[in-house]
């Protein structure tokens, strides 16, 4: 009776699992195809200062067009773009059309506005990643102070002696490296003291503990960590007002999140972000 139940458990498991193994390549097969089809596009979302919600710049976020009907989220491809290494041509990509548009930016709307771009592991280990970002802000005529690239803390992790001499470069460069998703991977805590890094981008895993006590203090904690290693934050992930004014409490930084802002496609984004439009 027991076995019976069990081996009914698998043969279900094993259809749900083809059927997933198939979703999967269809998708691979899609994605493959999307770069030279056009169906990625790049939004971005606010970042702003706490203390009066002036506007700093904007992250870049990849999305996928899939259909007509199907706009898909970077969480959604983004690592399958990893795993089958397509990350790196796309990655130059977003890398090329973001600072072309904040460049563009800061000639019409905006003097001051900065742009942060997503980098994945793979794409430093390339030996040519800095020649590439050198290329791409002498093309689009973007300063280097007001290009941020977000790496996470896991590709610290991976390769730590090449990613460490890569991001030594940007840093003297004058770009600003910041750590991405910080506090989702604790082990390179230990590595945190000296790295050629400007600023952490504090997980909003932390904004969404805000509301009670111990969430606060941790939260409270690792700004207090950013500012004794005289480096830059942004908490990610800021929903509501009570999420902001708590960090408000806490001292001067930046902020990200729904609160302030979606992702907004770039005509949408200044139309929403910039004076100048509104008026
Ligand atoms: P991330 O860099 O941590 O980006 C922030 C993610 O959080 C975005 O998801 C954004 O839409 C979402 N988000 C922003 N504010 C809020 C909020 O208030 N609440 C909640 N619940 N979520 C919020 P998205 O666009 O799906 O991107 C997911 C991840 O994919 C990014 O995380 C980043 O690691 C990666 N990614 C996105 N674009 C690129 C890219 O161009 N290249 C690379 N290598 N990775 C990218
Ligand atoms: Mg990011
Ligand atoms: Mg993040
Ligand atoms: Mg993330």
């Amino acid at each position: 009776y027991c076995a019976k139940r069990s081996s009914d458990h698998i043969m279900f498991y094993d259809k749900s699992m083809s059927d997933a193994a198939e979703h999967r390549l269809k998708l691979l097969n899609d994605l493959r195809h999307a770069m030279s089809l056009g169906q990625f596009s790049i939004y971005y979302q606010p970042i702003v200062q706490l203390k009066d919600n002036q506007l700093l710049g904007a992250e870049a976020l990849l999305r996928w067009q899939k259909t007509s009907h199907e706009l898909l989220e970077a969480a959604d491809f983004v690592p399958l773009l990893e795993e089958t290494g397509l990350i790196v041509t796309v990655g130059n990509w977003v890398l090329e059309q973001a600072c072309q548009q904040a460049a563009h930016w800061r000639k019409m709307d905006y003097p001051e506005f900065t742009i942060s771009v997503n980098v994945s592991p793979m794409q430093l280990e390339h030996l040519d990643f800095v020649k590439q970002v050198k290329m791409t802000l002498k093309n689009s005529g973007l300063p280097p102070q007001a290009l941020a690239l977000e790496i996470t803390e896991s590709a610290l992790l991976n390769y730590p002696q090449q990613a460490r001499k890569t991001l030594e470069k940007l840093h003297n460069m004058g770009l600003k490296v910041t750590i991405d998703d910080f506090g989702t991977g604790f082990s390179s805590l230990s590595r945190l003291g000296n790295m050629p890094i400007d600023g952490l981008k504090i997980d909003k895993e932390f904004a969404g503990q805000l509301e009670n006590l111990r969430g606060r203090k941790l939260c409270h904690a690792i700004v207090q960590l950013s500012q004794a290693l005289e480096l830059s934050y942004v908490v990610e992930g800021i929903e509501t007002e009570q999420q902001k004014v708590a960090l408000q409490g806490m001292g001067e930084g930046k902020a990200q999140g729904f609160f302030f802002g979606y992702p907004l496609h770039p005509q949408q984004f200044a139309l929403a972000h910039f004076q100048k439009h509104i008026a």
